[in-house]
């Protein structure tokens, strides 16, 4: 496939590829001239209604009214919203946070979902241009028949590129950590509608913001990436004791080069027995034909088994016999694209009117690796907390992204819990989070910002020691405060 600009949907600006030779520059002004054949309307689906004005997350348990909703589907039409007002301005992808990063009261709300188009596609330096309300699996979707791979992501494709791009995510990459470290450049829109072309070389400061940043120094429209070959991949899984995780995990899966996804699962009601699922690169034949999981596929099962696990006095035993067991038994073979194609469907639950299921991560540094797992399972275990699982993942080190959530080589502690619904239980789930920030702390690490904001500020900025900087930042960049959500207006140092 070669270069597409449709990006331009909104009008024709190849004018500016006459005038300037550089590629990024090149970029901003034709977003510009877009612009300026547009006027200021845009093409933005705007939504009068008040229901929709009304802004859940995934966690359903904020509620935020914004002023407006606009979704925009083109760059240019970013640049208009931006320029139609001074007020405050929100940002939203998937809506997969779950304490209020997408919203702010009153504010614009720009959903980007909108914006999905693909720029242009290399296939023979693997690298793609995309807008970033681009779903990772509609990106997949694009680059699969190219025998093309995300190079990084989480383990559930439905997320925004934008989203992913503004938390700095991870997934079960082995040796590949945070999405900045696939990222080649991207385009951010600041607060005057102003059109930055940015990467390592070009703004570099801002570059390693605006990654990782929330959504606080102005929209991303569009991010270049690296990207990988579709392989296929084999499942093995295996328990391993505790104490030996760190050295097996570094001999076994990470000093192994056909190793692609690990991740080791700690169940209730112990916590302390990891079992530890690798996919490695190989060339055996399928056991699964399919290229990526069918759209709208049936969850009941999944779901059923969610349900039973968490609610029923057999709970663990159902999950060690149904899940556990399978996993160690039964052999998989798939293609890359497909364990990365993994919908988030499959977790939901029926209704969230009783009860929600919630997510928070921890990183510590790899020394501190079996004292911290410990720690966090007495504080399980002493608060009773309705935990599902905690899924252990490694990252490098990444001295790259300004609030890098990986300063040092980690392991992270993702954990998956249950809460009932009221302000009562989100009162009790924050005074166990906040003994588990304290842990994570105490131990060298931080937590991750894109679940509850249950953290004190006190906590958030031991964490987060350049957010000050940060702060800084944004004040040249957005001067006048635009960009808010309920997360920067909690922490941010003003
Ligand atoms: C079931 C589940 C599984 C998850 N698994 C993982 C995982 O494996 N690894 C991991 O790292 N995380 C994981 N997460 C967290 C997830 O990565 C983040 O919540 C991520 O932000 C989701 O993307 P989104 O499109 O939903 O972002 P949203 O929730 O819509 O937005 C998140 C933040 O990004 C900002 N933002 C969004 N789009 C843009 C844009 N275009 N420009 C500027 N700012 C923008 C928003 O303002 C907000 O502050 C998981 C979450 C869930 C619910």
């Amino acid at each position: 496939m070669g270069r597409d600009d449709s990006d331009t949907a909104c009008g024709d600006a190849d004018v500016a590829n006459e005038v300037c030779a550089d590629p990024g520059r090149r970029q901003a002004l034709r977003v510009l001239a877009t612009c300026a054949a547009l006027g200021v309307s845009g093409c933005a689906r705007e939504s009068p209604d008040r229901d929709e004005r009304r802004l859940r997350d995934i966690g359903g348990i904020d509620e935020i009214e914004v002023g407006r909703v606009l979704r925009p589907n083109s760059v240019a039409a970013v640049v208009a919203a931006l320029r139609s007002g001074p007020g405050a301005v929100s940002i939203g992808g998937a809506r997969c946070s779950m304490g209020g990063q997408i919203a702010a009261d009153g504010s614009l709300h720009l959903d980007m979902r909108g914006l999905n188009r693909m720029v242009w596609l290399d296939p023979a330096q693997r690298r793609v241009r995309v807008q970033t309300g681009m779903s990772w699996r509609e990106l997949q979707e694009l680059i699969d028949p190219h025998g093309l791979a995300v190079s990084i992501m989480q383990s559930y494709s439905n997320f925004s590129i934008g989203g992913s791009l503004s938390v700095n995510c991870h997934g079960r990459y082995v040796g590949k950590g945070s999405l900045i470290h696939s990222l080649r450049a991207l385009q951010l829109i600041d607060g005057d509608g102003q059109v930055h072309e940015l990467s390592r070389e070009r703004d570099p400061r801002l570059f390693h913001a605006a990654v990782g940043g929330y959504g606080g120094l102005g929209a991303i429209t569009e991010a270049e990436f690296d990207l990988s070959l579709n392989h296929r991949i084999v499942r093995r899984a295996e328990r391993v004791a505790l104490d030996e995780y760190p050295a097996w995990f570094a001999e076994r899966v990470l000093a192994d080069p056909a190793s692609v996804l690990h991740n080791a699962d700690l169940l209730p009601p112990r916590f302390d027995a990891p079992v530890a699922v690798t996919w490695s690169r190989c060339a055996e034949p399928l056991t699964v034909d399919e290229r990526l999981i069918a759209r709208n596929g049936d969850y009941r099962r999944d779901r059923k088994l969610i349900w039973s696990a968490s609610e029923l006095p057999g709970g663990p035993w159902m999950r060690e016999r149904y899940s556990v067991e399978r996993l160690l038994r039964e052999r998989e073979v798939v293609w890359r694209n497909r364990e990365a194609s993994l919908d988030i469907a499959s977790l939901e639950p029926s209704t969230r009117r009783y009860s929600t299921y919630l997510l928070q991560e921890y990183f510590v540094p790899v020394p501190a690796f079996a004292e911290f797992a410990r720690a966090l399972a007495r504080v399980l275990r002493d608060f009773e907390v309705h935990a599902l699982n905690v899924s252990i993942r490694h990252a490098p080190a990444d001295r790259q992204s300004l609030l890098s959530w990986s300063p040092t080589e980690v392991f992270s502690f993702v954990l998956y819990h249950k809460q009932r619904s009221g302000a009562r239980a989100d009162a009790v789930s924050g005074q166990w989070t906040r003994r588990l920030i304290d842990l994570a702390l105490d131990h060298g690490g931080r937590h991750y910002l894109p679940y509850r904001l249950h953290a004190t500020r006190e906590q958030f900025l031991r964490g987060y020691p350049a957010a000050p900087t940060f702060a800084a930042l944004k004040r040249q960049i957005d001067p006048r405060g635009r960009f808010r959500n309920r997360m920067w207006d909690k922490y941010l140092p003003r």
